[in-house]
């Protein structure tokens, strides 16, 4: 990323490079500290594009089914496109008793 570049809000402050949440996605944006203005770099819109289309892929409703004496949940296909296959390891973590996550190792 083009490091020594700055952009400047209209109010005058300097953006900085903030995590925000757009629509659900947490990804990583320009922000105006003072004003709250928020817009992408070419970069960051790349990045928010492929975790927009990893949310749509895999944000759905599923079903826990019966795997040998184990249970599992399937996951779509298409999630091969984000290098999401057969063997690949996963770390799950509980956050509550309602939620967990799966992290890709
Ligand atoms: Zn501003």
């Amino acid at each position: 990323m083009a490091r020594t570049r700055t952009l400047k809000c209209d109010c005058g402050e300097q953006l900085r490079e903030t995590e925000v949440e757009i629509d659900d996605i947490l990804t990583i944006a320009m922000v105006c500290p003072k004003c709250h203005f928020t817009t992408l770099t070419a970069e960051q819109a790349k990045e928010f594009r492929k975790r927009l289309d990893l949310h749509h892929a895999v944000d759905q409703e599923r079903q826990i089914i019966k795997v040998g004496n184990s249970i599992g949940i399937t996951l779509p296909e298409k999630l091969k496109n984000f290098g999401i296959t057969v063997g690949k390891k996963v770390k799950i973590e509980a956050i509550d008793e309602k939620s967990f996550k799966v992290e890709l190792m």
